[in-house]
């Protein structure tokens, strides 16, 4: 399935079998989780997509020799700039991302560079695993950057938010998700994968909060969120995109809250959120689209009408 300008639906097409260069795997397509940020790509909320481009970035594959990887956004790096010397290979001025730089997921054959391919965890059906690679990868590295945050608001209850509720309950961690006003149905979902409470993004939790992590594009929660922590806690913004941040009170940042981004993953973020999700153990909870209808899974994903994760099967 084909972007050829944003804006526009994808295209089926049948294009030349992919060919593997020097490091990279030919993979055989299994499934390839939906993400937000596909539907930014799509909408031309990123602006530099490689087009015409294959999106998708959170793929099940097998690899010529059986083996069953993962790959992930972060398709590539430098290794060599300041941020890869750093330990910040998430931050590289350089790397390429799977689905926007680099052909992704949303096709039957991928070609990706192996260092930056992850070992899927057995015992996950290649369609549940699928959502662990950007949706729970990028919910977890949101997690850990909200320090040790007892109780823990979740703005936006979609695909991430539904594997961080139960990685951060295994933790010990309580959960507060915020849904859209009246979304009944979200919150009864929130409250089945462990939140102890579920209200609407501009309702008063029980109590106050010591982190908060916004999922949905919407920057007014900024504000609505830094309003319902307690002193010292975060906000941690996991999108990639935003829409603006409207202005608010210093006395909301007061007390030493702060505001932080999440950007990307790294691998070792990667390794240890694949090792950790068979001991929660994270258990998905995936819509199924077949390869042919991945227009229709976005528009589901835009209108917010997929329960949890979104996922394309992709095998012939
Ligand atoms: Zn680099
Ligand atoms: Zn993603």
């Amino acid at each position: 399935m084909v972007l050829d300008a944003p804006g526009q639906p994808l295209r089926a097409a049948d294009l030349p079998e992919p060919e593997p260069g020097p490091g990279q795997l030919l993979l055989d397509v299994r499934a390839c989780g939906v993400c937000r940020t596909d539907l930014h790509v799509v909408d031309g909320e990123l602006t530099r997509p490689k087009l015409p481009l294959v999106p998708g970035h959170q793929i099940v594959g097998i690899a010529e020799d059986g083996r069953r990887l993962g790959v992930p956004w972060l398709g590539w790096t430098d290794g060599e700039c300041r941020y890869c010397r750093m330990g910040r290979e998430n931050l590289c001025e350089h790397a390429r991302f799977t689905g926007y730089d680099l052909d992704g997921g949303y096709a039957e054959r991928v070609v990706a560079d192996e260092r930056f391919c992850l070992p899927i965890p057995d015992g996950y059906p290649d369609e549940q695993a699928a959502p662990l690679l950007c949706a729970g990868l990028i919910g977890y590295r949101s997690l850990r950057m909200a320090g040790d945050a007892e109780r823990v608001g979740l703005y936006g209850f979609g695909a991430s938010a539904h594997i961080v509720a139960q990685v951060a309950r295994h933790e010990g961690r309580r959960i507060f998700a915020f849904t859209k006003p009246g979304d009944a149905d979200g919150q009864e979902f929130a409250r089945s994968v462990g939140a102890e409470w579920a209200g609407g993004s501009g309702d008063q939790p029980p109590e106050e909060l010591d982190a908060a992590i916004v999922f949905a594009p919407a920057g007014e929660l900024v504000p609505a969120a830094l309003a319902v922590l307690a002193r010292g806690g975060t906000v941690v913004c996991a999108g990639i995109h935003m829409s603006d941040i409207p202005s608010f009170p210093y006395e909301l940042l007061w007390e030493e809250r702060q505001i932080r981004s999440v950007a990307n993953l790294t691998r070792a973020d990667g390794e240890e959120f694949l090792a950790l999700a068979p001991q929660v153990p994270v258990r998905t909870h995936v819509e199924t689209f077949a390869l042919a209808e991945a227009n229709d899974a976005l528009d589901r994903l835009r209108r917010g009408a997929i329960t949890g994760a979104a996922v394309l099967i992709c095998r012939a």
